[in-house]
Parts: C-alpha cells; sequence; structure tokens
C-alpha cells in the first residue's frame, strides 16, 4: 500500500476513543446531479459544504474513508496565529499590505472557527494558550524580536517573549532556551470539530456519503464528473480536498502537495500534580521536525513528533514518542502510553497553502504544512464565498507562489527523503 492510499495509522487515536458516537453516512450508490461537488471530508470540504448548504447551495460530499481519517480528525489540535510563516517574513516577501491582509484573514478564521463550533452548539474542548519555544539558544534573538513585531506592526497584543525561567515553569520542563506565549489562541479536540461540522453540513441539506473513492475526475463543458465505484456526480463545480491523502487522483496538486508522516502518542492521565504544564497552554518547538505537544482535559500528555518521509517507517511510534518525552519530561520515563497513532501531513514548498483551478470549474485546496486546523477550515468558507459570487479573499490564497516539488512524481519522494532527513539531521546540531 503506498504512502498516499494509506488511511494512515496504526492505532486508535485518542481523539477517536472520546469522541463519543460517530454519525456514520451511507456510501454513494447511483448517479447524481448537484450544483458542488467536494472530494474529501475533512476540515476544508466539511467547512466548505456547511457554507453552501446553509446558502442553499446543492452540495454533495464523498469521503474515502469516514469523515476525519485524514489528517482533521487526528492532528495536534493548535490553531496557531497567522500563517505559518511569521508575519514579517511574509512582509519581506509579499509587502506589508499582503501580509497584513493575509494575518488579518488567519485572525479571522481563527475567529470564526470558535464562532461557528459555539453557534452550532459543537463542543470542541477549546483550552486557551500556546507557546512557542526554542531549542537552540541562538533563536532566542529571532523570538524577542518578533514578539516586539506582533505586537508594534501587526497590532497583535496576545504574544510575549519568555526567558528561560518563565519557560521552564511553564513547561515543567528546564530543557528549552525561551520563547514566546500567545494567550490569543488555543487548541480543540479536532475530531469533534470534524463531526459537528459534518453534522450542521447535514442539517443544511448537504449530501454526505463516506467510504466513497474518487476514481476520477474530468471537466468538460461546463460539466465536472466525479467517478466513484458505485456512481457518478455531475456538478457545476467541483472542491478537491484531498489534502495530502489526494495520491494520483488530480495531478497538478499532487505535484505541488507532499504527504509526510506524523505521530502522536497519548499518555495516561498524569494525575492533578503533575509538574508538566501547569497553564494548559499548547506547545510547539522550533525544530524542523517540529514537536508539539499539550495536555488533555483529563491530564494526559498529548505528544507529537516523530515524522517519516517514505513509507514503511511507520513502526515502533510508541518508543519514538516515549523518547522524546523523556528528554523533556525525565520524570515520565515509564509513563504508559495510551494511544499511538499518526497522520499524513500536506506540506508545499514554501510551506504555504496551495489554492489553484486546477481544470476548469475544480478547485483544489491543500497543503496548509502544519498550520490547517484554522486555515483549512476558513479556505472551506472562502470556497463557499468563491461559489457565492465574491473571489476577492480566496484570491490572496491563490495568488501566493507555490512552485512544485523537484523530481516528478518518481523522483520526488526519493529527493524529499534526503533532503527532509538533512534538515532533522541539522535540528540535532
Ligand atoms: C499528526 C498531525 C498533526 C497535526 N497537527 C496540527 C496542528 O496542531 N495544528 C494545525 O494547524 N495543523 C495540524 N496538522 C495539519 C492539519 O490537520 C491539516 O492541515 C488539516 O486537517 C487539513 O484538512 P483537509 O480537510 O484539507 O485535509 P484532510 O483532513 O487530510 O482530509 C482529506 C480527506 O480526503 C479524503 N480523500 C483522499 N482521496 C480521496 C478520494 N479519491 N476520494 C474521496 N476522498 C478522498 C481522505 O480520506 C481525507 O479524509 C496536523 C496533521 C497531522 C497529520
Amino acid at each position: 500500500m503506498s504512502i498516499h492510499q494509506s488511511p494512515i495509522s496504526p492505532g486508535l487515536s485518542w481523539y477517536e476513543a472520546t469522541v463519543g458516537p460517530r454519525a456514520e453516512y451511507a456510501p454513494l450508490d447511483g448517479d447524481l446531479t448537484v450544483d458542488v461537488a467536494i472530494v474529501g471530508g475533512g476540515f476544508t470540504g466539511l467547512s466548505a459544504a456547511a457554507h453552501l448548504a446553509r446558502t442553499g447551495v446543492n452540495v454533495a460530499v464523498i469521503e474515502a474513508h469516514r469523515f476525519g481519517d485524514g489528517a482533521s480528525g487526528r492532528n495536534g489540535g493548535q490553531l496557531g496565529t497567522g500563517q505559518r510563516a511569521w508575519a514579517e517574513e511574509l512582509e519581506e516577501e509579499l509587502g506589508f499590505t499582503r501580509a497584513k491582509a493575509l494575518f488579518d484573514l488567519a485572525e479571522e478564521a481563527k475567529a470564526h472557527l470558535i464562532d461557528f463550533a459555539a453557534i452550532n452548539g459543537i463542543e470542541i474542548d477549546y483550552r486557551p494558550g500556546q507557546m512557542s519555544v526554542v531549542h537552540k539558544k541562538r533563536y532566542l534573538d529571532d523570538y524577542r524580536r518578533h514578539a516586539g513585531i506582533m505586537r508594534e506592526r501587526f497590532a497583535y497584543p496576545h504574544l510575549s517573549f519568555m526567558d528561560a525561567d518563565e519557560t521552564a515553569q511553564r513547561l515543567g520542563s528546564d530543557r528549552y532556551f525561551g520563547g514566546v506565549r500567545d494567550t490569543g489562541t488555543g487548541h480543540i479536540h479536532p475530531l469533534k470539530l470534524v463531526m459537528g461540522t459534518a453534522r450542521v453540513a447535514g442539517e443544511a441539506g448537504a449530501l454526505l456519503f463516506e467510504n466513497t473513492r474518487a476514481t476520477g475526475i474530468a471537466s468538460q463543458g461546463g460539466r465536472v464528473r466525479i467517478a466513484t465505484a458505485r456512481g457518478t456526480i455531475t456538478a457545476q463545480k467541483c472542491l478537491v480536498a484531498t489534502n495530502a491523502y489526494g495520491g494520483g487522483l488530480e495531478p497538478t496538486s499532487a505535484a505541488h502537495v507532499m504527504p509526510i508522516g506524523s505521530f502522536i502518542g497519548a499518555t495516561q492521565p498524569l494525575g492533578e500534580d503533575s509538574p508538566v504544564l501547569p497553564g494548559g497552554e499548547a506547545v510547539d518547538d522550533s525544530r524542523f521536525v517540529v514537536r508539539y505537544f499539550r495536555k488533555s482535559p483529563d491530564g494526559r500528555l498529548l505528544f507529537g513528533g516523530r515524522e517519516i518521509y517514505a513509507p514503511g517507517e511507520d513502526q515502533a511510534i510508541e518508543t519514538h514518542i516515549r523518547r522524546q518525552i523523556v528528554e523533556l519530561y525525565p520524570s515520565l520515563k515509564d509513563v504508559e502510553i495510551t494511544h499511538a497513532w499518526g497522520g499524513y501531513v500536506g506540506i508545499t514548498m514554501p510551506r504555504k497553502p496551495f489554492v489553484r483551478e486546477v481544470m476548469p470549474n475544480v478547485i483544489a485546496a491543500a497543503g496548509y504544512s502544519g498550520h490547517g486546523v484554522m486555515l483549512a477550515n476558513f479556505i472551506g468558507k472562502l470556497y463557499a464565498e468563491t461559489v457565492n459570487g465574491n473571489r476577492d479573499r480566496l484570491k490572496l490564497f491563490e495568488e501566493l507562489k507555490i512552485p512544485p516539488f523537484p523530481g516528478g512524481r518518481l523522483l520526488r519522494p526519493a529527493l524529499m527523503f534526503l533532503a527532509l532527513n538533512w534538515y532533522a539531521l541539522r535540528d540535532r546540531i
């Protein structure tokens, strides 16, 4: 089974274990004609469907597995702030006006996600606070400067610099040199958001099908035709929302978006007197192979980190995750890891989302590069705006320069394997 086709995870995720009763949706059986067809039932596809159906658009979603079985139901749950790249980096590349517009959209995305959940009665277990911490002393000045730029130039008052002492106290670990703390964002239970969004979409009239894989997409004469094993969908427009799981279904996005495996382990509850993350913030670090962790509402440490870049490397998640946990928290050397799972992150070369009209009336949106919890949901909303006649905001993403990965489909995995392992090595020296 190739990395593209794998339903992903060796184990049951803590999210699946705690999401509660998970509604099931029957597969497509027969032919259908709708206004908009959406391929992929994660944040992007389901959010687009909910917003489209609410405005009276006749929309259908097909998902190859269960909703949320891609990255959306199994990620770190961290919302973050802004785009994946820091606002000042975007300013250098795009100028202040575009960088600020992208920052403001991301702020709107964050607020929208929280409002959408609240208005629709979706309990997403939101917890405030996020810290980005520095694993090499030489990065410290960049982080200090970043906090100042965010405050003064991008009018974001919620980010503050932390020295080593404050960082150690807030992490319950002295392994980092400092960092920034963001009180204007937080973390969620992602699968609850997926299931809630599917419910909202269905209640608004969207047609939802699980276990229905698109096997081909063709656009001709103003109509898009999607083939599946047991039926076809004919639509005026189509959104390809398959992210890192699309395989060869749509070659343009496949050339621009690369799947990278990332793994998470959940420990047993650590107990109320645990020194780990006393403030309940989520954390990510400055490594290229980012480590990200947080506590669940029931006091477990959810720790993500190890990445793979080639198929067949996904064994022994627990061993690797435990090693990374113990580096930070030696007292957890015997902690039980109760759940271990993985998923594929869709990355692009410049780590910005890939949003493009890939054939007439077919838009693909993917490659959020580890920053899709809020962005993917919001891009779904912007796609709905586009269908309803306003493309201005989606255009801000469509205009980003995203080159394809080098090497073509055959050589690319080998080249990426070398490149990414080089970066992983650099994290250690
Ligand atoms: C382990 C992990 C940790 C992460 N942590 C974070 C984090 O903390 N913060 C953050 O912002 N982002 C994080 N991400 C990234 C984030 O989860 C994604 O950016 C986001 O979920 C993308 O949503 P999506 O709907 O575009 O794609 P997905 O959720 O991947 O959905 C794509 C769907 O398309 C389906 N599909 C594929 N091919 C077909 C086909 N032919 N026919 C029908 N359906 C098909 C797949 O089965 C899949 O369900 C993480 C990702 C992973 C894997």
